[in-house]
């Protein structure tokens, strides 16, 4: 097999975005040495709100530079509460990486692990694995102040623009039919559902009418249709029905974290954002300032940001073994919390991130790999 070697660029950022970023990294080594066939070299660059306070910058110089030439970038998690820029505004510098590598494929995996927290009473809810793909460069966020955008019109009226267009859209919908063939061919639904408000606004029809046009291109995958009102309704009546769900910025945003609260909490809450040229991955929460320093951080929600980053590289190279870590790394948390060998202190369990990641390392030496 050929060693290929991926560049990364790592950000850890703020808080318990280091502690989750170093955990996160020590996993994926356990289950690239366990896989074999290709390498990373992890570049790891300055960021984020306490890199501000003392250089003026919230990346180190060069890093954006880093970023456009790396196969993938991580990042742990930036913001410290007390620190902003001049305007006052949080300290954000994924937001501009969105934006400059228009990272339109925010991906959300929403799953129900064995003995973690279930929000909802019905035995079904062990069933729960789908994910939310929400639209993350422009809809409703187009016009968003971060983006300097935003349309005050005077002191009597404000407007913001909600804006749909056929390139990211089209390219959305292909995401969202490629992602459900790919988890039918590991043994899921493969459907999708379009989450709109087509009903009422132009722009959802037209958001709407592309997903029927890219639809026909994919006949082996389900296709339905949801107003975002029902959704909402139907994620806590019968959340484990639904693949994957694809929709605009701010309905993505919402549903996101209404579909993460069903299977645990922010520590489980894994995120890709996708690009036509770059991804970037991190775990969904912030860097949560109330626990930082203590060693009680859960760092699956990185970890499972980490597989998603394999995936991605395993996709994009055509180079299976990435693929198969990231395998590696999902069967192992889910076989440990099958097993109760995980027990993360944010589900009121005793192992802190130290603690938890080496339960999760020595599972995944345990762990059968077929050769
Ligand atoms: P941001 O706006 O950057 O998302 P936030 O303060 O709104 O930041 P988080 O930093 O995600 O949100 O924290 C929200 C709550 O969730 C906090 O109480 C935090 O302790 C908890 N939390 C977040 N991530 C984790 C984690 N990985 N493990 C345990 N608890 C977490």
């Amino acid at each position: 097999m050929t060693n290929t070697s991926f560049n990364i660029v790592l950000l850890k950022g703020d808080g318990i975005g280091v502690d989750v970023s170093e955990a996160a990294f020590a996993v994926i080594e356990a289950a690239r040495t366990r896989i074999g066939g290709f390498e990373l070299v992890v570049k790891e660059l300055a960021a984020g709100a306490a890199y501000f306070q003392e250089s003026g910058r919230d990346l180190e110089p060069g890093a954006e530079d880093a970023a456009a030439g790396s196969d993938a970038i991580f990042l742990g998690a930036i913001g410290l509460p007390h620190i902003r820029y001049q305007d006052g505004t949080e300290i954000s510098p994924h937001l501009r990486m969105r934006e400059m590598f228009q990272l339109y494929a925010g991906v959300r995996p929403v799953k129900a692990y064995p003995n973690a927290p279930q929000r909802l009473a019905a035995s079904d809810a062990a069933g729960i694995d789908l994910v939310v793909l929400r639209e993350s460069t422009e809809g409703l966020f187009y016009s968003a102040a971060a983006h300097g955008r935003d349309t005050i019109a005077n002191d009597d009226e404000v407007q913001d623009i909600l804006r749909i267009t056929r390139p990211t859209t089209e390219k959305l919908h292909d995401f969202a039919f490629k992602l459900a063939a790919k988890r039918k061919a590991r043994g899921g639904q493969g459907h999708v559902t379009c989450v709109d408000k087509a009903n009422v606004f132009r722009s959802m029809a037209f958001f709407r009418k592309i997903f029927d046009e890219r639809a026909s291109a994919f006949p082996d995958i389900g296709q339905g249709y949801s107003y975002v009102d029902a959704m909402a309704l139907d994620l806590i009546r019968k959340p484990w029905v639904f693949d994957v769900l694809v929709m605009e910025n701010m309905f993505g945003d919402i549903i996101s974290d209404l579909a993460g609260g069903l299977v645990g909490g922010m520590g489980m809450a894994a995120c890709a954002e996708i690009g036509d040229e770059h991804g970037l991955f991190q775990p969904a929460h912030g860097s949560a300032p109330d626990i930082m320093g203590l060693d009680k951080a859960n760092p699956l929600a990185a970890i499972l940001s980490g597989a998603l980053m394999l995936d991605y590289l395993a996709d994009r190279s055509g180079i299976g073994a990435p693929a198969d870590a990231a395998t590696l790394i999902e069967a192992a948390v889910n076989q440990g919390f099958h097993d109760r060998r995980l027990r993360p202190m944010e589900f009121g369990g005793s192992q802190g991130t130290r603690a938890l990641t080496s339960e999760l390392i020595d599972i995944i030496a345990d762990s059968p790999v077929a050769v």
